[in-house]
């Protein structure tokens, strides 16, 4: 049966979903949840707090027959939540859901690879962000090293996973980094992209002068390497993307700050707690699971939705200013899932 095509403000339809599955890291990520603010005083959900397996569910039924057809499962650390292959397996059958992502620090993705592929996982993005173990450490701040992480890689491609590395370049911090990640993964066929440093949060200290654009990391890159340029695979897709002229393997950039794209931004994103967001810089949410536990009918469910993304008029990235970047009212990225 075709499916309804909801479109928002700015006639953008509904047709990915992220779901945030844990609120809780193993990882400090300095541009993501500093210490200072993520200490072991710092209140994450409880479990009663999350969203469980059977909302989770029936939330990603309701948006797929709304026309959703990819689903990315992000944290937090997802591969903290326990039994998440089980979750992977009960989203796998809904029918109509086409492709089933994971965002990962890949610290725990080794001994879980098989699980999650068998269980209906079809790509892992890992995040990394440093081939060299004291820029790795600088970053992650909780002293994992990359070795572990590049084994974990290979056990991953190994069981079956289309597997694509996420690298946040910040100036400064691993900037240096680019050119050693970019030979590795080369070397290995595994496609690189370069994402720019955003405000998200309210924590992180951005300000401009820390973004590393995509024409300073493609002047970097174009050094060493002749890039030609490759056709988005589909509309709304955001990286750019180029292959290598001497091989197949492919490297992009995300460009959310010198090169927004929200005119072609299809993603509604749901938090670890059931809070609805249609933008990654949002202040407010819609808190879902409210509905769910106080006994909403699906159709009611799908029709606040549905009410939710026809008002939307999200475009953040493309009036961003230094001072949009200090508003105080927005949502942590560990929280909305990236
Ligand atoms: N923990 C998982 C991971 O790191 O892959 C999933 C959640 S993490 C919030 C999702 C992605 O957001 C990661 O690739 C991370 O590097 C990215 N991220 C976090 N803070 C960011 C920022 N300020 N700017 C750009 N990307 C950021
Ligand atoms: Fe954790 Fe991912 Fe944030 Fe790093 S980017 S602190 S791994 S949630
Ligand atoms: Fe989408 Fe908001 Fe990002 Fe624009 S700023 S691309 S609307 S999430």
């Amino acid at each position: 049966m075709p499916r309804p095509m909801i479109t928002d403000k700015f006639g953008r339809r509904l047709q990915d979903l992220r779901i945030s599955v844990i609120d809780r890291c193993n990882f400090r990520c300095r541009y993501c949840m500093p210490r200072e603010v993520f200490g072991s005083d710092y209140a994450f959900m409880s479990k009663d707090e999350l969203l469980q397996f059977d909302e989770i569910e029936r939330i990603t039924k309701i948006f797929v027959a709304l026309g959703v057809k990819k689903l990315r499962l992000t944290g937090g650390e997802p591969l903290l939540r326990k039994d998440l292959p089980d979750l992977i397996s009960r989203l796998a059958r809904i029918p109509g859901l086409e492709d089933i992502a994971l965002t990962t620090n890949a610290s725990l993705l080794g001994k879980m690879a098989t699980d999650l592929k068998e269980a209906g996982l079809q790509r892992v993005n890992v995040s990394l962000d440093a081939l060299d173990d004291q820029t790795f450490m600088s970053v992650n701040d909780s002293g994992f090293s990359v070795h572990p992480i590049i084994e974990n890689i290979y056990q991953a491609t190994e069981a079956g996973l289309d597997i694509k590395i996420n690298m946040v370049v910040k100036k400064g911090l691993n900037d240096h980094q680019i050119l050693p990640m970019a030979r590795f993964f080369k070397e290995l066929g595994i496609t690189l992209r370069f994402i720019e440093f955003m405000d998200v949060g309210q924590t992180n200290g951005w300000n401009f002068e820390h973004v590393m654009t995509k024409k300073d990391m493609y002047q970097q890159l174009s050094k060493q390497y002749e890039l030609i340029p490759v056709e988005p695979a589909y509309f709304g897709e955001v990286a750019q993307r180029y292959r290598y002229r001497d091989s197949s393997t492919e490297v992009g950039f995300i460009t959310s700050v010198s090169e927004t794209f929200c005119s072609s931004c299809t993603r509604a994103r749901v938090a670890a707690d059931g809070h609805f967001f249609t933008c990654l810089f949002a202040g407010e949410g819609m808190n879902l699971k409210d509905f769910l536990r106080s006994g909403f009918t699906d159709d009611e469910l799908r029709d606040v939705i549905i009410d939710r993304w026809q008002k939307r008029d999200d475009r953040y990235s493309e009036l961003r200013t230094e001072e949009t970047a200090k508003r105080s009212s927005k949502i942590e990225m560990s929280y909305i899932g990236g």
